[in-house]
């Protein structure tokens, strides 16, 4: 099928069989792995043209790669995007958007409610470079507004929001952040670009942990920014040319494997999390569950607006507070006790002693991220042996 049929089909189709078919060089079906560093030139003015930007062409992995370009365009095209630069990690993506968009001197306001790792490079690193990190409630329109002056050029959230799968309206924060002359960037990490595009809804950049649902198998770290052209070409050769963060080809391999399955993973993921977390609600130990697909959660309405699914993330609270949450993950025997998400394997881990350690005490209670606090990360098995594995676990909780 030729490359402007291919690009007429649905999601799971393109996720299928790529944006662009075959490898253009050998036409293999799956696109090989480029594991080279360096690229030959055929003459001395060829090298020449190329590095001047006045032909195309590969010159040394770091500036660009035909796996990592494969990854690339299919990944835009999820997005509804331009343009994607993949880098080695979602941390590398976002770093490499904000020195892209910013300098020293100037300000980002960012959501309260972030991945820890997002959270600390906005506290410590940023703040050493001279770059001034705004915390809000994206929850409350008013005080984004009010946080942002002459000087602010990004507003960065993440929505559903780690742990607490707080929703933030896409559409809504575009327009705050245009109306003042920044840009909207958009961690989609947890919901992909299956269940939610927030391009569509007006973001400029989408950044993604392509280590999560992306890869979706646990054994690869990678990231991804999707945006217009010119900022990913400047971010490609200028941002990421000097700090590095490339993705290996091998790496990216794995991550255009992952996105085959991603759309019947991510349906597994959401009928199993739904089913869990309906599960949860109704039990007597339980206090509180946070899953965007229930109708209880507080913005509900908002998350059936911008999402056409809810994906696999939990967050719940125990009765019993943090020494039950710890007797429930030690009991725990099919889930894993772990860090990060995403996988085809279900993990369990403590957001106030672990991913979001990195917040402080003050910082935690704001944000509700309580001691009690327990993340679920659903993973494909049968959801009856995973209600099964909580239910011998919770019987161990004292009430
Ligand atoms: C994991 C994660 C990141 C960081 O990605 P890495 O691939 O670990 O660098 C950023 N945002 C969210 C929402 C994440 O879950």
């Amino acid at each position: 099928m030729k490359e402007s049929e291919l690009r007429k089909m649905s999601f799971a189709t393109i996720c299928v069989h790529g944006s662009g078919g075959p490898d253009p060089y050998t036409r293999a079906l799956n696109v090989p792995i480029y594991q080279s560093s360096t690229f030959a030139f055929r003459s001395a003015r060829e090298g020449a043209e190329i590095f001047a930007g006045e032909r195309e062409g590969y010159v040394y992995t770091r500036l660009g790669n035909p796996t990592l370009v494969a990854f690339e365009r299919e990944m835009a095209f999820l997005e509804g995007g331009e343009a994607a630069l993949a880098t080695a990690s979602g941390m590398a993506a976002t770093t490499t958007v904000i020195l892209t968009l910013m300098r020293s001197g100037e300000n980002l306001v960012a959501s309260d409610t972030l991945y820890g790792g997002t959270h600390e490079l906005f506290r410590h690193t940023l703040s050493k470079m001279g770059i001034e990190v705004r915390d809000v409630d994206a929850t409350k329109p008013e005080e984004v507004e009010a946080a942002f002056d002459a000087n602010t050029r990004i507003l960065f959230i993440e929505t559903p929001s780690n742990p607490t799968l707080k929703i933030i309206d896409i559409a809504k924060m575009a327009e705050i952040a245009h109306r003042h002359g920044a840009k909207l960037v958009v961690d989609n990490t947890f919901a992909t670009p299956y269940y939610q595009r927030p391009l569509q809804f007006g973001a400029d950049i989408v950044v993604h942990s392509a280590t999560k649902y992306i890869g979706g198998h646990g054994d690869t770290i990678g990231g991804v920014i999707v945006g217009p052209k010119e900022i990913i070409e400047k971010a490609r050769r200028e941002t990421l040319r000097d700090l590095g963060g490339c993705l290996s080809p091998f790496n990216a391999w794995l991550l255009l494997r992952g996105l085959k399955t991603l759309p019947v993973r991510m349906e597994r993921h959401s009928w199993n999390a739904m089913r869990i977390a309906q599960y949860l609600s109704f039990h007597p130990k339980v206090s509180k569950v946070y899953y965007p697909g229930l109708r209880i959660h507080p913005q509900h309405e908002l998350a059936v607006k911008q999402m056409t699914g809810f994906g696999g993330m939990i967050a719940f609270e125990l009765k019993g507070g943090r020494r039950a949450g710890e007797i429930l993950m030690d009991s725990v025997k099919l889930m894993t006790l772990a860090v990060s998400l995403g996988d085809v394997d279900t993990l369990i881990e403590h957001p106030a002693s672990m991913t979001h350690s990195t917040y402080t005490r003050e910082e935690l209670e704001k944000v509700g991220i309580t001691e009690g606090l327990v993340r679920l990360s659903v993973g494909i098995e049968d959801v009856n042996d995973l209600i099964n594995d909580l239910s011998q676990a919770l019987k161990k909780v004292p009430a």
